[in-house]
């Protein structure tokens, strides 16, 4: 029985990769497992890969033992990608599904595969399709496993200021479409992530004006 944990290098994934990652030793990796997908173009995924690199560099001096594997799916969509499902942030809703069942073939019986979702994303909207078609997945392969969605209930803002005291923070990718190697601070997540640092600021700056900081 093993834990495994879909790792994008975002904030969300690392967090509980890092989680997970604190409980792993030499007979017992955590599996991280990316999935390279032409949706997510090409220059987010050659970010991606730079931040997880370096998040590998750093689990490893920290003495975890995690295990990376990369899904390459090439796959082509057709028709106009405007009709596919989408949630009301604009995330794609189709897409856990395809993903959940990629990684059946990476689990073994009893193992525990670990997502990111947090409050605020769109796979609320439709979890239990997700949860069911994955289980319905798992039991033609023969093997009983396990979903956990640690952040379920976690805000954005949590989940930076945790990654902030694990030093993690500035070692994730989030933007979806970079720039020479920058954010564009223009994308959805890129927005996200600027309003969740205001929030934090503006709590901090109250907190203090409290004096309870
Ligand atoms: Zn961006």
């Amino acid at each position: 029985m093993g834990d495994a944990v879909l790792w994008s290098g975002g904030s969300d994934s690392t967090l509980v990769l890092a989680q997970r990652a604190k409980h792993s030793s030499r007979d017992n990796p955590v599996l991280a497992i990316s999935v390279k997908h032409q949706e997510l173009g090409n220059d987010k995924w050659v970010m991606e890969q730079k931040a997880r690199k370096k998040l590998l560099e750093v689990f490893k001096k920290r003495g975890y033992y995690v295990k990376h594997y990369i899904i390459e799916v090439r796959a082509y969509e057709s028709g106009n990608p405007k009709n596919w499902l989408f949630s009301r942030r604009g995330e794609s809703l189709y897409q856990p599904a395809w993903w959940l069942c990629y990684f059946v073939d990476f689990l073994k019986d009893g193992d525990k595969l670990h997502l990111g979702y947090h409050l605020s994303d769109g796979f609320w909207v439709l979890n239990q399709h997700y949860i069911d078609t994955f289980q319905s997945a798992c039991k033609l392969m023969g093997k009983k496993c396990e979903l956990h969605f640690p952040l379920k209930i976690w805000t954005k803002q949590k989940i930076i200021r945790e990654l902030k005291k694990e030093k993690l923070f500035n070692l994730c990718w989030t933007c979806e479409r970079p720039q020479q190697g920058k954010p564009c601070e223009r994308c959805e997540p890129c927005n996200d992530l600027r309003i969740t640092l205001g929030e934090i600021k503006r709590e901090d700056r109250l907190l203090k004006a409290k004096g309870k900081n």
